[in-house]
Parts: C-alpha cells; sequence; structure tokens
C-alpha cells in the first residue's frame, strides 16, 4: 500500500511517523521511504543509523526506487496547499495527517480540511497527546469528527523515547528506555487500523 504523511505544522511528528510507519510495513513487505521534504530529515534519520528494515531515497529517485516495492510511504514537504493535498490524496491508499492536539495546531487543519471533505482514505492522527492532558486530546478529536475530520482512534503519547530514537537515527522499539515497547506498539496498532481503512 501507499502511506502519504502530510501536516500543515512543523514539529508535529510527521517524520517520526513515517519513518515508523515504513518499519511497520517493512514487516509485511519490501518497503521504500520516499522523503518528499527538502529538509531531508528521513533521509538523515534512516542514512545516520544502520540496519533499518526499508529503503529510503528523494523525490527525484522514487519513480525508479519504487519498482517491486510492496508498500511505499511518502514523507510530504510540510504546509500543502488544499489542492496540492487533492492530489497527494488521489496518489495514494491512505493520506495521513499527524497533528498535536493542541488549538493553534488544528486552527490551520480545520481550514484546509474542511475543503477535503468527500475525500475518501484520509485521517488525522494526533500525535504528542500528552498523557497528563487526555481531555485535550478528545475534545480536539471531538471538534475534528463534528467537522466532518476524520480522526484515526489510535493517538500517539508524548514519550521520551520518540526524542530518543530521533537522535540515537533507530526505531523507537530500539532504544533504551521503560517505554519503547508502548512507543513501538502505538505505531503498530496505527499502521493496522490504516491497513483496514485503506
Ligand atoms: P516533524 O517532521 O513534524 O517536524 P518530527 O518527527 O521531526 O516532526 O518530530 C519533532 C521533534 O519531536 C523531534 O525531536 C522528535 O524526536 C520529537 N517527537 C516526535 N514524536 C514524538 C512523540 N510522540 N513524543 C515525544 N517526542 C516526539
Amino acid at each position: 500500500m501507499i502511506i502519504t504523511v502530510a501536516s500543515f505544522k512543523g514539529g508535529v511528528g510527521k517524520t517520526t511517523t513515517a519513518i515508523h510507519l515504513a518499519a511497520y510495513l517493512a514487516q509485511q513487505g519490501k518497503t521504500l521511504l520516499v522523503d518528499g521534504d527538502p529538509n531531508r530529515s528521513s533521509i538523515s534519520w534512516v542514512r545516520r543509523g544502520d540496519g533499518m528494515p526499508f529503503d529510503v531515497c528523494d523525490f527525484d529517485e522514487a519513480e525508479v526506487a519504487s519498482a517491486g516495492r510492496d508498500h511505499i510511504v511518502i514523507d510530504t514537504a510540510g504546509h500543502p496547499a488544499p489542492a496540492e493535498l487533492r492530489i497527494l490524496a488521489e496518489g495514494c491508499d491512505f493520506l495521513l495527517i499527524p497533528s498535536t492536539p493542541d488549538a493553534l495546531a488544528l486552527e490551520g487543519l480545520f481550514n484546509t480540511l474542511e475543503q477535503l471533505n468527500q475525500l475518501e482514505s484520509y485521517g488525522v492522527v494526533l500525535t504528542m497527546v500528552d498523557s497528563r492532558k487526555r481531555a485535550t486530546a478528545s475534545q480536539a478529536r471531538t471538534y475534528l469528527r463534528a467537522s466532518g475530520i476524520p480522526v484515526l482512534k489510535q493517538t500517539i503519547r508524548r514519550l521520551t523515547a520518540f526524542e530518543r530514537a530521533a537522535l540515537e537515527a533507530c526505531l523507537v522499539k530500539d532504544v533504551r528506555d521503560r517505554f519503547a515497547r508502548i512507543a513501538w506498539g502505538e505505531y503498530k496498532a496505527l499502521g493496522e487500523e490504516i491497513a483496514a481503512n485503506g
């Protein structure tokens, strides 16, 4: 399957999401992560580390590199315009939009996503959800759903294990942290939910 990851704001976990979904899909088949973000964070993460279970390339190499792949994850440039989002959504099985639950991050989301209604396979995943502020996440979910914007059931918690994974350029399941398994489990569950939806 092809999953495209797009966000309206930096620092919401777009790269972390793309990396971990690629790792999840790599358990099921040959997977390629295409880094379409000019800041090249995904490529840098994969190339700094070693032994990622998937390959990575930039947008220009994608056509050649995608041959023979079972799964492709595309990490896109930030701040897509609605028209661009539509094109992105049409080119994949599922368009995933990570967002933190805070209102600021959601403001841009509402305006843009409301224009995407009728689009089928897309959804928002709430990221960096603070376990002490679960009410904020459930409020954000309610607002999004009330606006007709699909939100995935699975949320991704704010856990330092994810920061460690980025620093150490590895997957969260490989960091030495007592929440590492829980953190990886959240992306695994997200992957399963998308596979069931996409
Ligand atoms: P983006 O691609 O949207 O800019 P990143 O995935 O690069 O976001 O994440 C931004 C920062 O937040 C990084 O330092 C990353 O390690 C950290 N981060 C990402 N997801 C989480 C999370 N669920 N919990 C805690 N920190 C996170």
